[in-house]
C-alpha cells in the first residue's frame, strides 16, 4: 500500500466500546477514586495540556499530565488527552505560527476571535510542519501513559469560509491530484482537506504507537455539526473512534439527528451534549441532571457511549475554560450520571 493509500480501517481497542467517559482537570486528581467507583466512569478526557493550548483549555507540564494518568491508571479509568488540533494562540512561537499558518488566497495567514474568547486564534494548516509538531506532543502523552488523543476542532481549518492556499497545500494537492488548487471548486478542496486531515490522523496515531504502550490508542476528533472536513464516514480509515458533540436545539431536532447510526457497530460512538452558548443554564439547581437524563437513556439504549461535562465548560470570554459548576458538588446530576453509567452495560 503506497502512502497516498488510506489507512486500512482502524481497529478500537475493546475498553471503547463500552466506554462511560468524564471530561477531567488536573484538580480532579483527588476525586479519580469517585469517578471509577460511585460514578461508573471508565474514561477521563484531561482538558490540561502541557504544550500551546487554544486560550481555552488549561496549560501546565508534561509532569502534571502523568501525574494525572498515573492516578487515573491507578483506579482503572483510561486517560485521553485533549488536544487543539487546529488553532494556537499568541504564545505559540511566532516563527513557527506564521510558518506553518493556514493561508487564503492571496498568501495572508488567517486568524480569528471566537466569541466566546478575547485572545485571537491563528489557524495552523496540517498540511504543514504543524502536523509533525502535533505528532510530537501527542507522543509525549503516549510515553507518559496516555491511552488516546481527542483532536479538537478540525473544522477551524475553513474559518473565514474557504480551505487553505499555502504552499504546502498547493504541491500536496498537484502531487496528488495534478490538478491546481486554485482550480478546484471548494467542495473538491475541502472533500480533499478531509483525507488530509485523515493523514494527520494517522500520523498522530502512529506517533502514539511508536512511544507508548498502546498497540492500538484511541486517536479521534471532535465532530460538531455538519464538518466539511471532519466527515465521519470520509474519516473512518483513519479514526478508531467517532466522537460527536451534540446540542439540544428546541426546534431543530435533538442531539439525535447528530449521530451517524449506521457507523454504530462499525466503530464505537462517543458523544458528550453541551450546553448550548445562548442558554447558559446547566448552573441552575437540577437543570443539568434534567437536560442530561433523557440523553443518557437514549445514548445507551442506542449503543452510544456517553460523556458527561464533570465541570462545566464556559461560555463567558472573560472567564474562558471552565465554570466553577461542577458534578462533583450538584448531587442531582451526580445520581443521573452514576445511574446511568453504572447500569446494565456500565457495570
Ligand atoms: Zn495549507
Amino acid at each position: 500500500m503506497s502512502a497516498d493509500d488510506p489507512s486500512p480501517t482502524v481497529a478500537a481497542p475493546p475498553w471503547a466500546w463500552r466506554a462511560r467517559i468524564l471530561s477531567a482537570l488536573h484538580g480532579d486528581i483527588p476525586h479519580l477514586p469517585r469517578f471509577a467507583g460511585e460514578l461508573g466512569g471508565t474514561v477521563v478526557v484531561l482538558y490540561h495540556a502541557h504544550e500551546v493550548t487554544n486560550g481555552w483549555c488549561p496549560g501546565g507540564t508534561l509532569g502534571e499530565v502523568a501525574e494525572f494518568i498515573r492516578a487515573a491508571h491507578d483506579v482503572g479509568l483510561k486517560a485521553i488527552c485533549y488536544y487543539d488540533s487546529t488553532l494556537v494562540e499568541e504564545r505559540f512561537p511566532r516563527r513557527q505560527r506564521d510558518r506553518w499558518a493556514k493561508r487564503d488566497r492571496e498568501g495572508a495567514p488567517r486568524a480569528h476571535q471566537p466569541w466566546h474568547l478575547r485572545v485571537r486564534r491563528h489557524v495552523m494548516c496540517f498540511n504543514s510542519p504543524w502536523s509533525d509538531h502535533v505528532a510530537r506532543v501527542a507522543a509525549d502523552c503516549a510515553r507518559v501513559g496516555a491511552d488516546g488523543l481527542f483532536m479538537d476542532n478540525p473544522d477551524h481549518c475553513l474559518a473565514g469560509g474557504e480551505s487553505c492556499f499555502c504552499e504546502n497545500c498547493r504541491r500536496e494537492f498537484r502531487r496528488r491530484t495534478g490538478g491546481d488548487l486554485f482550480e478546484a471548486s471548494e467542495p473538491e478542496r475541502a472533500e480533499w482537506m478531509g483525507h488530509c486531515y485523515g493523514e494527520y490522523m494517522r500520523k498522530v496515531r502512529d506517533a502514539m504507537r511508536d512511544a507508548g504502550d498502546e498497540d492500538e490508542p484511541v486517536v479521534t476528533c471532535n465532530v460538531s455539526g455538519d464538518s466539511a472536513i471532519a466527515d465521519p464516514h470520509r474519516l473512518r480509515p483513519y479514526q478508531n473512534v467517532l466522537f460527536r458533540e451534540t446540542f439540544n436545539r428546541p426546534g431543530l431536532g435533538g442531539w439525535e439527528e447528530d449521530l451517524e447510526m449506521d457507523l454504530l457497530g462499525q466503530m464505537p460512538v462517543w458523544s458528550i451534549l453541551t450546553e448550548l452558548p445562548d442558554n447558559p443554564s446547566w448552573h441552575l439547581p437540577g437543570r443539568a441532571a434534567a437536560e442530561l437524563e433523557p440523553f443518557l437513556s437514549r445514548a445507551l439504549e442506542a449503543g452510544v457511549c456517553p460523556m458527561v461535562w464533570t465541570t462545566i465548560p464556559s461560555h463567558d470570554p472573560d472567564a474562558p475554560g471552565f465554570t466553577g459548576h461542577s458534578l462533583l458538588e450538584d448531587e442531582a446530576l451526580a445520581a443521573v450520571v452514576a445511574r446511568h453509567f453504572r447500569g446494565r452495560d456500565g457495570a
